[in-house]
């Protein structure tokens, strides 16, 4: 018997879409990431209601590049 009464999608966990992204990969890989983490960095800091919905879906699965992009983020804020 399931406890929780809402199969909602949105509910999942970074684990999950991670695994997700592992199995079929609709979006970009860790080095396809780092290789746009330069170009997303900058749009963002640039304009911060900037969004890229690959990279977005990728950092939301990714910890490794989300904290990567959050720091080159700050870095280049702080410039
Ligand atoms: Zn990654």
């Amino acid at each position: 018997m399931s406890t929780t009464p809402h199969p909602d999608p949105t509910d999942l966990t970074p684990r999950h879409v991670s695994a997700l992204l592992q199995d079929t990969t609709p979006w970009l890989s860790c080095e396809e990431c780092f290789e746009r983490m330069d170009t997303y960095a900058e749009a963002v800091v640039r304009d911060p209601a900037h969004t890229d919905e690959a990279m977005a879906a990728h950092l939301r699965g990714c910890a490794a590049c989300d904290e990567e992009a959050q720091s080159l983020v700050q870095l280049l804020a702080a410039q």
